[in-house]
């Protein structure tokens, strides 16, 4: 392992019927909420009107921004922002999946941000253009909706910037974890099976990420960390069958949330590789095709076993074929991946989403162009060049 520093002070509150301790909960740490959520909130019923009488109960105001689409952009943040200050907001609550909680975050930190909220985040990686890290945030409060992305549970937040088509993140452990996650799985059980299996993929390659791209050359001992990916990753591929044959289990259900807030909690990755190649690859067709983000990792796990199926240097590829699937094979690894993702009702292959092969070129330049380091390369365990990139973009068609 290399040397690490794990800090993670989220206060979560788990169990079914415990969103109504919103209000209690809100009230230890301001007076004016803002609640951020989906534009179309419609979805969750009466429950903001639910949120907004526990908190009126605890004597704390509310102002609602329901703002946020999938793949949030800049403009909603800037948006948000400006409803906040309007208000004069003390705390920040996210209501819904990764979309409205990682708005929810860049609102906190933007409401004590000096600069434009876009300067925040990782739109580069090779040292090009100007990054200012948020120092503070608003206190926020997570209920989160929708299993899948642990932001509930982790100080990052992903938003598109809709004007360069450029997707990428902030990861400030200073300031963007939540103060309290309250995860209800009864809010879980009117997930459609669309989201509820494209958010399992993505908590699952929340796990295959550091799994793939930690070799044991590099961070030595691997035994408890292989364990703890594979525990995860188990968990939610067996488990998600029978959610989606039984949405309305409470037990089914919270297995899937904590077993997603695991996923990317920071447990599974001290001391190993934290880097994800394949979501950097994931958020170029996000951005310029609006895939949904755990869709697009589904392409990327099955593509890049097909890609390192007979290279040299693919003995993590291997050993993930032989620990889920038995087999000593990655191509064998991705056929059995790609019949399950098929058979939960997702998309495996990016011409899906609309992606040719004219497409290419484009989608290459645009992984290049935000995540590609000086040296010309995709940080990854081996690295990735130009052309190698393009080839897995091929194999994902
Ligand atoms: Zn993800």
């Amino acid at each position: 392992m290399n040397s690490f520093e794990f800090f993670n002070p989220v206060h979560v509150i788990f169990g079914a019927g415990e969103v109504s301790r919103i209000g209690a909960e809100a009230e230890k740490l301001g007076r004016k909420a803002l609640l951020v959520s989906y534009r179309d909130v419609g979805f969750f019923g009466d429950l903001p009107a639910r949120i907004h009488g526990w908190l009126a109960d605890a004597g704390v105001a509310c102002a609602d921004a329901f703002l946020a689409t999938a793949n949030p952009k800049v403009s909603e943040a800037r948006d948000g922002v400006a409803i906040g200050r309007q208000v004069g907001a003390d705390l920040v609550i996210g209501l819904g999946g990764g979309s409205a909680m990682d708005l929810a975050k860049v609102i906190a930190a933007g409401l004590l941000y000096p600069h434009d909220v876009k300067q925040m985040f990782h739109f580069s990686h090779s040292g090009a253009g100007v990054r200012i890290a948020p120092t503070e945030a608003l206190p926020l409060l997570m209920i989160p909706t929708l299993p899948a992305t642990a932001s509930e549970m982790n100080p990052t937040a992903v938003i598109t910037d809709e004007e360069t088509l450029r997707k990428s993140y902030v990861w400030e452990p200073a300031c963007l974890y939540p103060r309290v996650s309250i995860l209800d799985p009864a809010l879980t059980l009117s997930l459609p099976a669309y989201q509820t299996a494209c958010g399992a993929l993505d908590a699952i390659s929340h796990a295959v990420e550091p799994f793939f791209f930690s070799d044991e050359a590099t961070y030595g001992n691997l035994a408890l960390h292989d364990q703890l990916q594979m525990g995860v990753i188990r968990a939610i591929y067996e488990n998600l069958e029978k959610v989606l044959q039984n949405p309305r289990d409470l037990q089914l259900r919270g297995l899937m949330q904590w077993s997603a807030t695991v996923g990317l909690n920071g447990w599974l990755t001290c001391g190993v590789q934290g880097w994800t190649p394949m979501h950097q690859m994931g958020h170029v067709l996000s951005s310029h095709f609006g895939a949904t983000h755990g869709a697009t990792l589904a392409c990327m796990m099955i593509a890049w076993l097909r890609f390192f199926d007979r290279r040299p240097d693919n003995a993590r590829f291997v050993k993930f074929s032989r620990l889920l699937y038995g087999k000593d094979s990655p191509a064998e690894a991705a056929r059995q991946l790609e019949a399950y993702v098929r058979h939960v009702g997702v998309q495996s292959r990016i011409s899906e989403f609309g992606c040719t092969a004219a497409d290419l070129d484009t989608l290459t330049a645009g992984l290049v162009d935000v995540s590609f380091g000086a040296d010309g390369k995709l940080a990854s365990v081996p690295k990735i060049d130009r052309d190698e990139a393009r080839r897995i973009y091929e194999l994902a068609l």
